[in-house]
């Protein structure tokens, strides 16, 4: 947690009804969400103690959520491998238990397009499982087929560590990285790489080295999304991808989702406390769309894994965001590529490979 304390500094305006009429009528898809761990079975509740539970979620006009099995990087051996996916099959067991009917919220879990389609066109909030890590399959590829089996429709290569199968952005030598482990991905990792396509998982970039997010892109037989990121231009962080990468997102057909993290989206000033806003966030848009184009960027939050912004503490506020879009001059169909609609091009993608290429159900 980063933020919570933040004070709201920024001016922001309240939303127009435009705004608000707007947002109602999208389909909003927020494209990474942790989970608390361990469950405390509250998704069907709303609580202080979460920024996105799905009575948030329905009170703030959001469609659909990406909810992530996160596993912490620990040591590359057989027993952390172990402990590694015995926690993310129990998550996405967790996340595979937020559907149904309570408190008068009805969600579903979904892991198609058609799925995600007929789930919101019958009023039904949309989970989707997803995995934050590679480190979960250890180094057995097969483990992939049971995170689709439960629902999962991408894994993030890495998070802050290098795993068997690539280099991370942030390398730990507390657990005994170099710099560079591997030189970007490991021949598992290409194999994983080659698993997910067959499997219809999208491959995440976030967290990944920059020449493991040019590698998997060039190894992905789907473009690959980076489902948590910024812009490096704006904000020297190594989390966020640099002019080449996002020229390779373009030329291969990818999505950078901007995130709700204030180290990702503005350089600390001298020593004030960091804030952000969605004026901030809408930046990082605005370079992406004028640098690779509408169709290569999106929104995550990253809400419970440390995302929030002053104007965008949960899921009931995600209007802000769409107010400063339309402030901006971005027309409908702009704002509802950002909030799903490029993201719902790769998940078809990944699907149609998965079709010709392997299995997906
Ligand atoms: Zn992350």
């Amino acid at each position: 947690m980063t933020s919570s304390s933040q004070a709201h500094t920024g001016q922001t305006p309240a939303p127009s009804a435009e705004a608000e009429a707007l947002h109602r009528a999208l389909f909003t898809l927020d494209s990474h969400i942790d989970i608390p761990w361990p469950d405390r079975g509250d998704a069907f509740e709303d609580t202080d103690a979460r920024r996105v539970d799905l009575p948030k979620m329905q009170k703030g006009g959001m469609s659909a959520g990406c909810f992530v099995a996160y596993i912490a990087q620990a040591k590359v051996d057989a027993e952390g491998h172990a402990q590694a996916q015995a926690q993310c099959l129990a998550m996405l067991d967790v996340i595979n238990g937020m559907q149904g009917s309570q408190n008068g919220v009805t969600a579903r879990v979904c892991s198609t397009v058609a799925e995600i389609e007929a789930a919101y066109k019958s009023g039904v909030l949309v989970v989707i499982p997803a995995v934050e890590n590679g480190y979960a399959m250890g180094d057995d590829p097969a483990v992939l087929a049971q995170f689709r089996a439960k629902g999962a429709r991408y894994v993030t290569l890495t998070h802050n560590g290098h795993n068997a199968l690539a280099d991370a952005a942030v390398h730990r030598p507390s657990l005994g990285d170099k710099p560079e482990n591997h030189g970007g991905l490991s021949a598992l990792g290409r194999e994983a790489v080659r698993h997910m396509n067959h499997l219809g998982l999208l491959i995440d970039v976030s967290h990944a080295s920059k020449k493991t997010m040019l590698q998997a892109v060039a190894a992905s037989a789907v473009p690959v999304v980076a489902s948590h990121s910024c812009v490096r231009a704006l904000c020297d962080h190594p989390r966020n991808l640099d002019d080449e990468q996002l020229d390779a997102l373009k030329a291969s057909g990818g999505v950078i989702q901007i995130t709700a993290m204030p180290a990702f989206l503005k350089p600390r000033d001298g020593e004030a406390p960091r804030s952000a806003g969605v004026a901030d966030f809408v930046d990082h848009i605005d370079y992406v769309v004028r640098r690779i184009g509408v169709e290569h960027v999106g929104i995550s939050s990253d809400f419970d894994g440390g995302g929030a912004l002053a104007d965008w503490q949960n899921a009931t506020q995600g209007v802000n965001l769409t107010a400063e879009l339309l402030r901006r001059g971005y027309d409908r169909s702009e704002i509802a590529a950002f909030w799903g609609g490029n993201f719902m091009r790769l998940l078809g993608q990944a699907e149609a490979v998965a079709e010709q290429t392997g299995t997906i159900g």
